[in-house]
């Protein structure tokens, strides 16, 4: 990352003042709020899963599907005052290091670290991280040396650091927030600020364990989004703390940094090959269901945690489109572009004689398009354009059999109505006749 931004806004100020003639306000309102829903839905690529845990959230607003956040919020408040089962979640380990401590509705993540524990989040209040979350530490070797010696707040609302007050006191880590959630410093506990003024992304140690910090305001103007490199069973992996997701504001301006914060999300999980997702609220992004099956079944190998790297690039595209939605609906004067998540794959096995690729997009195959064939161990490669069926090939020399990957690159392109975004495939080359898939 080197503050590399995508050039959006610039397109949509050029086909603004067009629009706007040609209508009414509220008119272009309507319509581009539903060209961004059916997009988040485009983009979800027949997948069910995110369509119930991606589209069906981040879409969310009151006349779409509002009744599941509200119903999912409705877990919290018994765990306020309780300890009734049925509200709270075992303690539930998710990858080699990590742990969920929480209830249905908001979670926290016990991380393991070399010098000590590393909490995400702190819990509704006192009473509930002294009687789960404090425990859940004695359980994973907390004491005197080996202290809990940092915690990580995603955002300054009580769900996220209502016990940090008494962690604070009783456990003394070190507690970083972004700073624009404390502001006239009224936190009941005194937090290290993460600068939310600096939106790039950077690594920084909390309690001794490395994290890529990313300021996304926009839920609040100090939301902070992580990303920790944790270990599954045995193997490190990279994961997505999104700090704030629910489009709670209705402010334009703060609407407009929502959308700004997860289009620098969608680069930063490109650029660290983020594979997978460790939501405070576990009923977004599918989290919730995660856990699930890891209590019912174990854990699997990879853990169920482990989303892939597409997918969560996925789901970032279809969280733009949904915040796209959003702005379009408070402000008739936005006209954005649309994102669109594509894919290239080869056609058949790649072979001497068989390069072909096809790239497509929920919207059909991409037409007109330039592609790029290449092989890392030899340097060899060509270029070719799409067809209309979106299918292109060149002669990529040498390309050797059983020896060679061959990369398919189709680098993303943008016009006044869509940016498509970049996708890429490999796959060994084999011979004709002799090919196993990948
Ligand atoms: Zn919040």
């Amino acid at each position: 990352m080197n503050g590399k931004r995508l050039n959006l806004r610039s397109v949509a100020i050029a086909t603004l003042a067009a629009c706007a003639l040609a209508t009414t306000g509220l008119a272009i309102a309507q319509s581009r709020t539903d060209v961004h829903r059916d997009a988040a839905t485009r983009n979800v690529g027949n997948d069910p899963f995110m369509m119930e845990y991606a589209r069906a959230f981040y879409c969310n607003l009151a006349d779409d599907n509002n009744q599941i956040v509200l119903n999912s919020r409705g877990w919290n408040y018994p765990a306020r005052s309780g300890s009734d089962p049925a509200y709270r979640i075992p303690k539930t380990q998710i990858f080699d290091d990590v742990w969920f401590v929480g209830n249905h509705y908001v979670g926290q993540y016990l991380i393991k670290a070399p010098g000590g524990l590393v909490q995400v989040d702190s819990g509704n209040n006192a009473a509930e991280v002294e009687a789960y979350n404090y425990p859940a530490m004695l359980t994973l070797g907390l004491s005197a040396s080996y202290p809990l010696k940092g915690m990580f707040i995603t955002h300054g609302h009580g769900d996220h650091d209502g016990g940090a007050k008494w962690l604070k006191d009783n456990l003394n880590p070190e507690i970083f927030l972004g700073s624009a959630d404390n502001v006239s410093n009224t936190k009941s506990y005194v937090p290290t600020p993460i600068d939310s003024t600096d939106l790039s992304l950077r690594q920084m140690s909390i309690g001794g364990k490395s994290f890529w910090i990313l300021p996304t305001p926009g839920h609040t103007a100090g939301s902070t989004s992580a990303v920790v490199e944790v270990m599954d069973h045995g193997k490190p992996v990279r994961v997505l703390i999104n700090g704030g997701q629910s489009m709670s504001a209705s402010s334009i301006p703060a609407v407009s940094d929502y959308l700004d914060s997860i289009e620098r999300t969608y680069v930063a999980v490109k650029a660290l090959n983020v594979e997978g997702v460790m939501t405070p609220h576990i009923y977004w992004d599918g989290e919730g269901q995660k856990i699930r099956e890891i209590l019912a079944n174990g854990r699997t190998k990879p853990s169920q945690h482990v989303y892939g790297h597409e997918s969560v690039v996925r789901q970032m595209v279809i969280a733009r489109e949904c915040s796209a939605a959003w702005l379009s609906r408070l402000d008739a004067t936005t006209v954005l572009p649309v994102w669109r998540y594509n894919t290239i794959e080869f056609v058949g096995a790649p072979t001497p004689t068989n390069t072909r690729v096809k790239v497509q997009n929920g919207w059909g195959p991409l037409s007109n398009q330039k592609v790029k064939l290449s092989v890392a161990q030899t340097g060899a490669s060509c270029t070719a354009t799409t067809d209309a069926n979106g299918m292109a090939s060149c002669a990529v020399h040498p390309l050797r059999p059983h020896k060679d990957r061959l990369v398919a690159t189709f680098e993303g392109s943008e016009s006044a109505d869509f940016v498509d975004l970049p996708a890429e495939t490999s796959a060994m080359v084999c011979s004709n006749g002799n090919c196993k898939s990948k």
